[in-house]
């Protein structure tokens, strides 16, 4: 545990050989372990040569490539603090964490450039933009590749030393840098290993970002650990996601809601052959157990998994180990080797609740983040003086200790003292044949009263489902508190890559 993240990662690489350890999946390019293992190392020298010293904050942005994780490793082995921007940034976003990370370094793609050259310029404190593929004017990868540099000998204090900053999604507000230390990344996938084992055989498919913690640990650490096989594609399509699949037969999927939704629902589905997938395991937002249990039926996979956790906890915490037995439906996991939980009183978090009782879920252990980078305020809100983090999440635990995630404590309605989960409601609406997406939050009715009120996305063949018929359907099936009592037909639901709905947009849409 005490090694670095990219010796902890690619330590064994060169034993991997030949194996493919990234196929571009939009080309067939292939990246084989032997060639991750010299190009990340060539990388390294080249940055180090270049004058990058320990602790340097390098902000690698780019889309999934297959170039992507021998940038990431390299930049870490000449000590650097890696991070991860959103590749679709706006130049003000990107200069704000740019200005916020202190980062001296960028590597980017061409089409992304301009973006990235404005954002440097209004952050200032650049040092040298580098592209992964060809651009005027700037060094490549290609190019470092060729480097006789001699590596970088770095000493390295894994307990203390930032290897990523990644900035959390920004769901509920302003995204935080988030300080991950080499031990705590390490020690996360040391934790993993025995439940969602990878191995050489098996061939995952990266399509959620890299640059977000859950593509991070899921489709670059965890698998090119252990030799497997990961294809990438840059964005996610569901054609040609479905296409790839049966293509490279992909045997593990890591996906958010939204596309177990799309290989639940969607017509295109029929269409392919994937009988190669062995598993689908689905985080970052809450899973409607039916919706999982009509996917694994569609497909033929034995199982949908679920896992849990948050960019501050590097990431998991919870997860429905691959060959478990009969897990629970709608359960997240259990709880990771050498990690602690309590469920305490939304009202006071000095107070446990009972096995079976909602409350909000408190970790402690080796996964949770440093702090937030230059945040000391945040920080102490969010981890309390004896390590516990409160993760503004609400679950509840059964007696055989599988964790339920109900929704987020602030996205909790309050009808009339009655507490409604957004989340129970769009798994309810879900399963209403004529509705293809839809999202809930709460409003104010004419009488000052915070209600429930959907918006949904009409299924192509939903004929004339009317705003009525929607409320009825609900009615029917819950008790009257949690009724949703507005509702209103949207293009689409917005939400972030990482698959998560943004209420707040809702809200903002509300509001005007
Ligand atoms: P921000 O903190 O910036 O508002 P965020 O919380 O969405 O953004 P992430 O760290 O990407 O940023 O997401 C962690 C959150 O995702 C958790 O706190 C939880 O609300 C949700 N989540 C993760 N896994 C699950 C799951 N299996 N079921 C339900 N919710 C989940
Ligand atoms: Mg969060």
């Amino acid at each position: 545990l005490e090694r670095p993240i990219h010796e902890a990662v690619l330590g064994n690489a060169a034993d991997f050989g030949d194996t493919p350890a990234l196929i571009d999946g939009t080309n067939g390019m292939t990246v084989t372990y032997a060639q991750l293992d010299t190009f990340h190392r060539r990388i390294a020298a080249y940055l180090a040569a270049a004058g990058l010293r320990k602790g340097d904050v390098l902000a690698l942005h780019s889309p999934n490539t297959i170039a992507y994780p021998a940038v990431f490793y390299g930049a870490t082995r000449a000590g650097a603090t890696v991070t991860t921007i959103h590749p679709l940034s706006t130049a003000d976003e990107f200069a704000k964490q740019l200005g916020d990370s202190a980062a001296r370094w960028i590597v980017t793609v061409s089409p992304f450039l301009d973006v990235a050259r404005r954002a440097a310029e209004l952050a200032g404190g650049v040092e040298e933009i580098y592209v992964c593929d060809q651009a005027e004017g700037h060094t490549s990868v290609l190019d470092m590749l060729g480097s006789t540099a001699p590596e970088p000998e770095i000493a390295f204090d894994p307990a203390e030393d930032i290897a990523v900053l990644p900035y959390s999604s920004g769901t509920t507000g302003t995204p935080k840098g988030v300080m991950l230390t080499h031990r705590s990344i390490a020690t996360n996938l040391e934790q993993l290993r025995p439940f969602v084992p990878l191995g050489e055989r098996d061939r995952i498919l990266a399509v959620l970002p890299f640059f977000h913690i859950y593509g991070l640990t899921a489709l670059m650490n965890g698998p090119l650990r252990y030799g497997a096989t990961v294809v990438v594609l840059p964005r996610f399509d569901l054609a040609q996601f479905l296409e790839t699949i049966q293509t490279h037969r992909i045997t593990g999927l890591y996906v958010a809601p939204p596309i177990v939704l799309a290989l639940a629902k969607h017509p295109l589905v029929g269409d392919y052959d994937l009988s190669s997938l062995e598993y689908i395991v689905s985080a970052a937002a809450p899973l409607d157990a039916e919706l999982a249990a009509a996917c694994s039926t569609r497909l033929g996979v034995p199982a949908v998994r679920q896992a849990y956790g948050m960019t501050e906890l590097s990431p998991g915490t919870h997860v429905v180990p691959l060959d478990a037995e009969n897990p629970p439906p709608g359960a997240v996991g259990k709880l990771l080797p050498g990690t602690e939980m309590r469920i305490v009183a939304l009202t006071d978090p000095g107070i446990d609740v009972a096995p079976g009782t909602d409350g909000e879920i408190l970790i402690r252990g080796p996964q949770v983040m440093k702090g937030y980078l230059g945040r000391p305020d945040a920080t102490a809100a969010m981890i309390d003086p004896d390590g516990w983090l409160h993760t503004g999440d609400v679950g509840r635990v059964d007696a055989d200790g599988w964790l339920y995630v109900v929704d987020r404590v602030k996205e909790l309605i309050k009808y009339k003292g009655y507490q409604v989960a957004p989340a129970d409601l769009e798994a309810l609406l879900l399963t209403h044949a004529g509705i293809a997406d839809a999202a809930v939050i709460g409003v104010h009715d004419a009488d000052g009263n915070e209600v429930p009120k959907a918006y949904l996305v009409r299924q192509p063949d939903a004929g004339d489902l009317t705003e009525e018929d929607v409320l009825t359907y609900v009615a029917e099936r819950v008790s009257p508190y949690k009724k949703v009592r507005q509702a209103e037909f949207i293009e689409a639901v917005p939400r972030a890559v990482s698959g998560k709905i943004l209420r707040r947009e809702l809200r903002d849409r509300e509001k005007q």
